[in-house]
């Protein structure tokens, strides 16, 4: 099988090198040409442009910023779908909406082409290591034909086939809202906290063991508590996928008022610290607003 990716950020550099270790022969695209390097430094070979890429692989996969530039690289007659040969497959992994995934589905299926959405969790670390969440839409026979590529880059446990084409996107979608509202409720509670005077290691552990626990008290805030607001997930990216998060709940005629809050807070971030500033800011935000610094030693 011969792999093409496009878009070698944060995740996707990590992940085609993984796919490369496997042994597939991979051909990449970046419109960032020193992104491409490490790859070509690895044995890929580079493409000059989507559609050279698309007419040489068997699997397209993408890892993009969002649907913009998901819409501009597959779409059009310079777009990856209409040079991919029949029966080829576009897994698209990055966090998207489902919309443009079930509109695009009426191009690959014209074309003869195999679509699967197939966004992942677990962070820079994640996909360096090799051990991604990844949350598969469209079609079961489709998404077990191309299990063993998805595994170089999975954790195989948490490989999950959740639905129809946009299902992915769908799944990826709510657990990053509620990911982000537990960031701004666990800034609330620890400043609270802080001023209150509770040792923050005493209140995390007793948090920790208490039925409000979450993955961001136990483990995410830790790096807060070191000044790392962890700038591999960018604020740009965390504002598209709460408003994509946002349009959902209108498309779906669901008041999702907390989610909106939520959103309104990473884009008062991100016109506080820039675009490029970690995905934990809007817990800087209050320690700031509050001149009440998260920091304690973590062992
Ligand atoms: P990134 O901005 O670091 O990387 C995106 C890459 O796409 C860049 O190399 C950029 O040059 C390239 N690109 C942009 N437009 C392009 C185009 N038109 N043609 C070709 N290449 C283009 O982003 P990232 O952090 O790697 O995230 C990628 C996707 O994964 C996003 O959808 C993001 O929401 C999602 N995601 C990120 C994380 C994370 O922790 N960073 C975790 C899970 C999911």
């Amino acid at each position: 099988m011969r792999v093409g990716f496009i878009g070698l950020g944060h995740m996707g550099g990590a992940m085609a090198s993984n796919i490369r270790a496997a042994g597939y022969e991979l051909v990449a695209y970046d419109v960032a040409d020193a992104a491409v390097e490490p790859l070509v430094a690895a044995g890929a070979t580079r493409a000059a442009s989507p559609a050279a890429l698309a007419e040489s692989v068997d699997v397209v996969v993408t890892m993009l910023p969002g649907p913009l530039q998901v819409r501009a690289v597959m779409t059009g007659p310079d777009g990856v779908l209409e040079h991919l040969p029949s029966g080829a497959t576009w897994i698209d992994m990055s966090t998207s909406s489902p919309g443009l995934g079930r509109e695009l589905a009426t191009t690959t299926a014209r074309l003869g082409l195999g679509q699967l959405d197939a966004p992942v969790s677990g962070m820079a670390k994640g996909a360096k290591a090799g051990t991604l969440q990844i949350f598969v839409g469209g079609d079961e026979a489709r998404y077990l034909a191309h299990r063993s590529l998805l595994e170089t880059m999975g954790d195989p446990e948490r490989i999950f086939h959740v639905g129809p084409i946009g299902a992915g996107h769908t799944v990826k979608l709510l657990l990053n809202l509620l990911w982000f509202d537990h960031a701004v409720a666990a800034a609330e509670a620890f400043v609270m906290g802080r001023l209150a005077g509770i040792d923050l290691g005493v209140l995390q552990r007793s948090l920790v063991a208490s039925p409000a626990n979450s993955h961001f008290i136990e483990h995410d805030i830790n790096s807060v508590f070191e000044g790392d607001y962890d700038e591999s997930f960018a604020m740009r990216l965390v504002c598209k996928d709460l408003g994509l998060a946002v349009d959902m709940g209108r498309d779906l005629g669901v008041p999702v008022e907390m989610a909106a809050l939520v959103e309104q807070i990473h884009r008062r971030a991100l016109a506080t610290y820039g675009p490029e500033g970690g995905e934990m800011l809007a817990v800087k935000l209050l320690e700031d607003l509050t001149n009440t610094p998260l920091r304690r030693a973590v062992g």
